[in-house]
């Protein structure tokens, strides 16, 4: 079992596949980086594998495949069924802009994949373009559909920002209700990266927001990174607010990036490459490095309000 300094129990990976993206979220990626990693430089899926094999063995149930947009990397059906093969029982997730789902949907549950996140900002097509610097919605909107056919769990997820989408939270609660599926509001997290000026809107906001239509109830927290409530018709739907206090007291993951940095935290600017160990096949000091970084998570994230992240959200993998 992996364990930290603060005896939390770290079972769960998220992997992103690639750094690269189709949208150009306003507060992500809203410019192209200068520069991709070549391609030499990239995990391969066997390498991937390796390494998810040996964190597998050490504990970890959970995998949430990302990016990037991870649905633009080739063959992420089959990465999908060799984890699903070596351990069925796997919590094996994908979190998506949703703009391939409805191809790929049907080829991924088939692999294996038990759950689909989706990035869904606004339920309007001008806003969806303004934030994705695209045209987007539509086929988002097919992909949801689709995943829902095809008996993928759906999750909704919602970057909330001042003057900018703040306007529909409730329209938004309404549309995944009516899906059956949670929906969760997300503060956004200020970073280098993202387009100027763009602001967060609280978690208190947004419940202020919901409850001028809804009563609700907080439920207990589990150690996933939301807060969830549940309205008193019996809708659930969650707040993740990295700015709270409370945010890394139940923290049970850690990151892997596309290049084979292995990172304890999103806000931290540690890391440590697992690649080299994992090409020359010594299986030993990539577990040494798992252990290193498990031990070296920190107790909290370094971010405060007024600080402003340098880490890529589209290397991390959000
Ligand atoms: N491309 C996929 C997508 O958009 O769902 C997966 C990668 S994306 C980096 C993962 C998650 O990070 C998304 O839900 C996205 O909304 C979130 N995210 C990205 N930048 C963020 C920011 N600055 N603040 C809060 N959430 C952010
Ligand atoms: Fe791409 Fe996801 Fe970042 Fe948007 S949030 S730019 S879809 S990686």
């Amino acid at each position: 079992m992996l364990k930290d300094k603060f005896e939390r129990v770290i079972d769960y990976i998220r992997v992103s596949v690639t750094s690269r993206c189709n949208f150009r979220c306003l507060y992500c990626m809203p410019n192209t980086p200068f520069e991709w990693e070549p391609k030499e430089n990239i995990l391969s899926y066997e390498e991937m594998f390796e390494f998810l094999r040996l964190a597998i063995d050490e504990g970890v149930k959970k995998i949430r495949l990302t990016g990037g947009e991870p649905l633009l990397r080739k063959d992420l059906d089959i990465f999908i069924s060799m984890l699903y093969n070596y351990k069925p029982s796997l919590d094996l997730a994908l979190t998506t802009n949703g703009y391939y789902l409805k191809e790929y949907a049907k080829k991924l549950k088939k692999a294996g994949l038990k759950r689909v996140n989706v990035s869904l900002d606004s339920l309007n097509p001008q806003t969806a373009a303004k934030i994705a610097q695209k045209d987007v919605l539509k086929k988002v909107l097919e992909g949801i559909d689709e995943a829902l056919k095809v008996g993928l769990g759906v999750k909704l997820n919602t970057v909330v920002m001042d003057g900018i989408n703040d306007g529909e939270i409730l329209d938004l609660l309404d549309f995944a209700k009516n899906k059956g599926v949670t929906i969760r509001f997300i503060e956004f997290m200020e970073n280098e990266r993202a387009y100027p000026g763009i602001k967060s809107v609280r978690s208190d906001k947004i419940l202020e927001k919901i409850a001028s239509r809804y009563k609700f109830k907080e439920l207990p927290k589990d150690n996933s990174a939301s807060r969830y409530f549940q309205t008193d018709e019996g809708y659930v739907f969650g707040i993740i607010e990295p700015h709270s206090e409370d945010f890394c007291k139940s923290c049970n993951r850690i990151r892997l990036t596309a290049e084979g940095y292995l990172i304890p935290c999103l806000f931290f600017t540690e890391s440590y490459n697992i690649k080299e160990a994992i090409r020359n096949r010594d299986i030993k000091k990539a577990a040494e490095i798992l252990k290193e970084v498990v031990k070296n998570k920190p107790e909290k994230n370094d971010w405060q309000e007024d600080e402003v992240s340098t880490r890529a959200f589209w290397e991390t993998g959000g």
